[in-house]
């Protein structure tokens, strides 16, 4: 996964500008107040509110105006040249508040933070505090060091850190669907990307704190949570109960708790609490998982598999550990086990040395799954990658541009397509709240993860689920109408 977390209806999308996230003080305030801004995958908002959490508790309370801030965070993306180029720019935007505001911290966090480390203070006089994603429990006292004069990294990579003991703090939460995260880092070294230098290697959270979590979110009245991890597939627990801890719902004899039985134990939490997940990788799904989605009404019918290319020798040298046949044979798996499964994928487009026709392989992937949506983008060589060290960005960007335009069109097809097929269906549809266009509709998300419009109801309210007879379509969003 270039971690393509469900952020809702976006993924990765370093294009997302950065939220300004608003939290409640947990405890006794020390009337500092924290400004914390996020950037690109759904893994880093919910770092954010692990960070929140962690700074709530020294008694932090929260503004949405960055002027008003005594610290300020900015949680970053670098999985693109222009990721890393955004949160420069926005870093010169708070020059004037710290000119202001002399005692302010200024400091970066997540992926770009742990690929530049301290190099990042040299770079950018602004920044106090530079601190990587396994490194937040430290945030604290980097922020005392910083008040006592001096600046701060803390970069360390952790083996064992998934903060599972922290409650994340639900930041500009709907109260309706939140992320849980159950793993972090990750062991592919896909030779494009930068994650494992970034987010370290690959552990898996303790099971019960996972489940521990949704039950709680659930209580809370929250009716859909997203798994989230790297790789999803390559989830694997094992641990003794914690002390006290409730027997796991699913075969307590089981040791290794493997994805299939995540899910599992999570959809076993309510068969209202809606599960979703992401990342999937294609050389990791097993079928268990994908009967397991079929079991479950409440897991829903949307798989996230990144394919990156058709071609299976450009496949080798990004080093996806799979070919295009056995793509082809998980999407086949896919469609036989879960039938009606909608599938979304990412791509690159001009990886190096890649050829016309290598590229026509994957447009004819595209032909061959007819994805309901598609992230897709150029290559973007990457400093300290396999790929930057082994290969040169040998790809002219007008011939990186072509290519990602003529992808881009052919999934516009696709999604309208898709999407057609759905008109005339009743959608099951949870409801998220009143539509951005008009608050005499109502917007959720179908099981297959297509947002859904439909006018406003004064019998049902948002967190319920209602059946919507699907009348037309964009090739983006379902519009219909309540059927009892
Ligand atoms: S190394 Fe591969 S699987 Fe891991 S985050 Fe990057 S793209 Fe995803």
């Amino acid at each position: 996964m270039t971690m393509d977390l469900l952020i809702p209806d976006k993924v990765h999308d370093e294009t997302r500008q950065g939220e300004a996230l608003i939290l409640e003080p947990v405890g006794k305030q020390n009337g500092r107040k924290l400004y914390i801004e996020s950037y690109g995958c759904a893994m880093n908002f919910s770092d954010s509110e692990i960070v929140a959490s962690i700074l709530a508790e020294k008694g932090f309370e929260t503004t949405s105006d960055f002027n008003n801030a005594d610290v300020i965070f900015i949680n970053t993306c670098s999985i693109r040249e222009n990721a890393e180029v955004r949160v420069r720019n926005r870093l010169k935007e708070f020059a004037g508040a710290k000119f202001r505001n002399p005692g302010m911290v200024v400091g970066v966090l997540g992926c770009m933070a742990e690929r530049l480390k301290a190099k990042f203070l040299e770079e950018e006089k602004l920044v106090d505090v530079v601190v990587g994603p396994d490194a937040y429990r430290d945030l604290p006292n980097l922020i005392e060091q910083v008040d006592g004069g001096q600046r701060a990294v803390n970069v360390l990579l952790s083996r064992e850190e998934t903060y599972a003991d922290i409650s994340p703090v639900r930041l500009n939460s709907n109260g309706i669907n939140a992320f849980v995260s159950i793993m972090r880092g990750c062991d592919n070294m896909c030779s494009f990307c930068v994650v494992p230098f970034t987010r370290g290697r690959e552990r898996s959270r303790d099971a019960h704190s996972v489940v521990a979590e949704c039950k709680d979110l659930f209580d809370k009245g929250y009716r859909e949570v997203t798994l989230l991890g790297q790789n999803v597939d390559s989830y694997k627990w094992s641990g003794q109960l914690a002390e006290g801890a409730e027997p796991l719902a699913v075969g307590d004899e089981i040791t290794v708790v493997n994805f299939a039985n995540l899910l599992e134990m999570v959809a076993l939490v309510s068969p209202d609490l809606r599960v979703r997940f992401s990342t999937s990788h294609p050389k990791d799904i097993t079928d268990e998982v994908l009967h397991t989605i079929a079991q479950y009404e409440n897991i829903c019918n949307y798989i996230h598999l990144p394919v990156q290319s058709g071609n299976s020798r450009i496949l080798d040298i990004m080093n996806r550990t799979y070919d295009r046949d056995w793509y082809i044979n998980r999407i086949d798996a896919i469609r036989r086990i879960i039938p009606g499964c909608a599938i979304s994928t990412d791509v690159i487009t001009g990886f190096c040395t890649e050829t016309d026709e290598e590229h026509n392989d994957t447009v004819s992937m595209m032909d061959y799954v007819k994805y309901d949506f598609a992230y897709m983008f150029k290559y973007s060589e990457r400093p300290g990658t396999l790929a930057a060290k082994r290969y040169a960005d040998d790809i002219p960007e007008e011939i990186k541009q072509k290519r990602l335009a003529q992808i881009v069109a052919k999934q516009q097809e696709y999604s309208f397509y898709r999407m057609q097929a759905r008109i005339g269906k009743v959608e099951k549809v949870l409801i998220e709240g009143f539509s951005k266009k008009s608050d005499k509709d109502y917007c959720g998300r179908s099981d297959q993860n297509a947002m859904v419009i439909f006018p406003v109801s004064e019998n049902y309210k948002p967190g319920q689920y209602v059946n919507v007879l699907v009348e037309r379509t964009t090739s983006a969003t379902l519009i219909g109408t309540i059927v009892e």
